[in-house]
């Protein structure tokens, strides 16, 4: 079956926002969603179709990915195909949105239908989290990281079941194949009786009957693994980037887990970040405002001349278009805005004090408030 267009599925333009991709993926996750809809396939399909947009195109690596590549630019990521139940995905997307995922936010709290999920075999591997430190200049552009994290990945020789070669299964002598274990008890209510998945063999009915020397029958290994990890222009700190399935490999054959790579912003000894805006304070003098001036500054492109108009106030901006860091969600990028801040000398030479004084005689340079009332109210300045 050929996939639809992500964007056609949640009916977006190409140009979404990311809010507008979550609203409309609600819209239809409310619509489509299985309590609404019992029993009927199609709304399933249609809501796990948009669940897998709304993976792909909420991620901006993800995104940016499929945008440049298409479906085939997914391979290795979302593929809900194996899924064989609604709340397999109810469980995967509250793994990935850290346990409040977006269905929470519909729902209200955590899904019935997640605590009622049917038990599947082989548990999920756990996510990784990893912070990741980045420059102002590498969050402007987009930077490419390449890092080396330990993980668990899945044991070659035993192919993941744990079980030594040739030694095959046998069935748990604690729950008789079953995967469960029920405990009666009483009570002055009554007889009870609690279903428990089996702890001998985790629920899977059988059990290794002799474990894999390499993974002593865990069916994974620790490793030490790296990864290439393309951060986008325009995160933020703590934005993450999921990388799916670098997390640790589940026990015997479970699938692995995702890598959560944190973004940090490093602080900057003179660029401030503000949104997609740097901000660059210049110190200046009072004759540079007066006289205006020109000044190389270093941004984040390179040297820039800039112009101060003469005339200028303290704290008046001077604004660089384009210049700042570059949207998430486009190819714009914010303004480099250069902020001059008014230094006054605290010591001066005699030569100086004597053409300051002398200065402030001047029409111009008396105090504007009692010039303008001067000429008001009480006639010419001195
Ligand atoms: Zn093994
Ligand atoms: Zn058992």
């Amino acid at each position: 079956m050929s996939k639809r267009d992500y964007y056609e599925v949640l009916g977006v333009s190409k140009s979404a926002t990311v809010e507008e991709i979550k609203t409309s993926y609600r819209k239809l996750a409310l619509k489509y969603h299985p309590d609404r809809n019992p029993d009927d396939k199609e709304a399933e399909d249609k809501f796990k179709e948009a669940a897998e947009a709304y993976e792909v195109l909420s991620d901006p690596t993800k995104r940016q990915r499929y945008d440049q590549f298409g479906h085939d630019g997914l391979r290795g990521g979302a593929d809900y195909s194996h899924f064989t139940n609604i709340n397999d995905i109810f469980s995967h997307f509250g793994d990935i949105f850290g346990g409040s995922s977006i269905f929470d936010d519909i729902f209200g709290g955590a899904s019935s239908r997640r605590q009622g999920r049917r038990r599947t075999y082989g548990e999920r591997g756990t996510d990784i989290q990893i912070k990741m430190p980045l420059t102002i200049e590498e969050i402007a552009f987009g930077v490419e990281k390449t890092i080396k994290i330990k993980r668990f990945v899945e044991c070659k020789k035993c192919n993941a079941t744990g079980a030594k070669s040739g030694s095959g299964k046998v069935t748990c002598p604690v729950c008789n194949g079953s995967g469960e274990v029920r405990q009666v008890s009483r009570s002055m209510f009554g007889q009870f009786v609690n279903i428990q998945t089996c702890q001998n063999c985790n629920g899977r009915g059988e059990v290794i009957k002799e474990k894999c020397p390499e993974c002593n029958g865990d069916g994974r290994v620790p490793f030490e693994d790296t990864i290439k990890i393309s951060i986008p222009a325009g995160v933020e700190e703590n934005n993450y980037i999921p990388v799916q399935g670098k997390g640790n490999a589940g026990k015997q054959g479970g699938m692995s887990g995702d890598l959560l790579v944190i973004i940090q912003e490093k602080p900057h000894e003179v660029f401030k970040r503000i949104g997609n805006n740097v901000i660059y304070t210049l110190d200046v003098t009072f004759p540079h405002l007066v006289l205006g001036a020109e000044f190389n500054i270093e941004t984040l492109d390179g040297t820039e001349k800039i112009n101060i108009p003469a005339g200028s106030q303290p704290n008046d901006t001077i604004k660089l278009a384009n210049k700042g860091i570059q949207n998430l969600n486009s190819n714009k990028r914010g303004e480099f805005i250069v902020m001059l801040n008014l230094v006054i000398p605290k010591k001066i030479s005699a030569k100086e004090k004597s053409i300051i004084t002398e200065l402030s005689t001047q029409e111009n340079f008396a105090s504007p408030n009692i010039a303008k009332k001067s000429k008001g109210f009480f006639g010419s300045f001195l």
